[in-house]
């Protein structure tokens, strides 16, 4: 060990060793110039463009994806005219032509009249880590998604139709407006599901939502899971006839797809039975009444010996 650390200092060949065998690229930009006064050979390593074609700040510039160079520019320029350090990251093109993720520190050096004398940082390769950023984003948007959608029929699920039917209501106040509710639910599903398996049971599920969301043709009407077997389908501004044609297209879909009950040529169709409601709801009506009613008719309409409608 040395007793006079501050040795290093004369021999500058040590700092060179350093900074060239870091990751991170140490580079010099003389800013009265405007040209590179140095950058690490490691830059050919990680973008490919050799050491000494890095010339002119316009070299870094052009250098750099097309959407992030006008951001990034004018922020490290305003950010050096105004004397402060800063960092950007950015998208460096390689020579390849592919793009690499780079964070930029800069350190603002100033003369004796603190004037901006020079540029010093480190180009960091940040690639990895914007990868993971990434896919956090994405796993975010997921989660975000899976929170008002079905996992498995990718319709709405009860939080979301919680939320749709409330604002629907309230527009139905508002507007003195009749809104229709269908509520349905798949006939003897737990026999099929026992004949033919749960998995078959969920592709069901999957081509009865996707038939709903066909059958539900108007831009406002909203197609939900309720719950394990049913579905729920919102119809604004459209009376009980109306919404009794939505439910006979929506079973004569059904019937066209010729789902079969169990495994032998000769077993029945799946059904489902419907319950639709009507109402012009005033401010003292709730919703939890007229989905009870709905759900009261569903019922008959089970009773009264399935795969049919029931509206009063
Ligand atoms: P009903 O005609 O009276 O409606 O008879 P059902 O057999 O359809 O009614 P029940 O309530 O007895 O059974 C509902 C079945 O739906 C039982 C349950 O296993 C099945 N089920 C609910 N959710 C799912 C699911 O996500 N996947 C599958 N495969 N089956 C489900
Ligand atoms: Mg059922
Ligand atoms: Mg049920």
């Amino acid at each position: 060990m040395s007793d006079n650390p501050a040795g290093l200092v004369e021999d500058s060949s040590v700092y060179r060793t350093l900074l060239e065998s870091t990751k991170a690229i140490p580079w010099k930009i003389n800013w009265r110039t405007m040209r590179f006064e140095y950058i690490g050979p490691q830059i050919e390593a990680l973008l490919g463009w050799p050491q000494d074609s890095w010339l002119t700040v316009d070299d870094w510039a052009t250098r750099m994806h097309p959407e992030d160079r006008e951001r990034v520019v004018n922020f490290c320029v305003s950010q050096s005219e105004a004397g402060v350090d800063h960092e950007a990251d950015y998208r460096a093109l390689t020579e390849r032509g592919e793009y690499v993720w780079l964070r930029d520190v800069v350190h603002v050096l100033r003369d004796d009249n603190g004037d901006v004398e020079a540029l010093i940082g480190f180009m960091f390769d940040i690639s990895e880590r914007k990868k993971t950023e990434d896919e956090l984003v994405a796993l975010q948007k997921k989660l975000e998604e899976y929170s008002y959608k079905d996992g498995l029929t990718g319709v709405a699920n009860r939080r979301m139709f919680d939320t749709v039917m409330n604002e629907n209501w309230n527009d139905a106040i508002r507007h003195q407006s009749s809104l229709s509710v269908i509520l349905l639910d798949i006939d003897n599903f737990k026999a099929y599901n026992d004949l033919n398996g749960h998995l078959q049971g969920d592709e069901c599920l999957k081509r009865i939502a996707t038939l709903l969301e066909n059958g539900a043709q108007r831009p406002r009407d909203f197609v939900a899971r309720f719950g394990g077997e049913e579905f729920v389908i919102i119809l604004p501004e459209t009376d009980t006839p109306a919404a009794i044609s939505v439910a006979e297209r929506c079973r004569q879909l059904l019937l066209e797809e010729q789902l079969p009950q169990g495994d032998s040529p000769h077993s029945k169709q799946v059904t489902m039975s419907m319950g639709i409601g009507t109402v012009i709801p005033s401010r003292h009506d709730r919703i939890a009444d007229f989905l009870d009613l709905v759900d009261q008719r569903l019922y008959k309409a089970k009773r009264d010996g399935r795969n049919r409608i029931v509206f009063d």
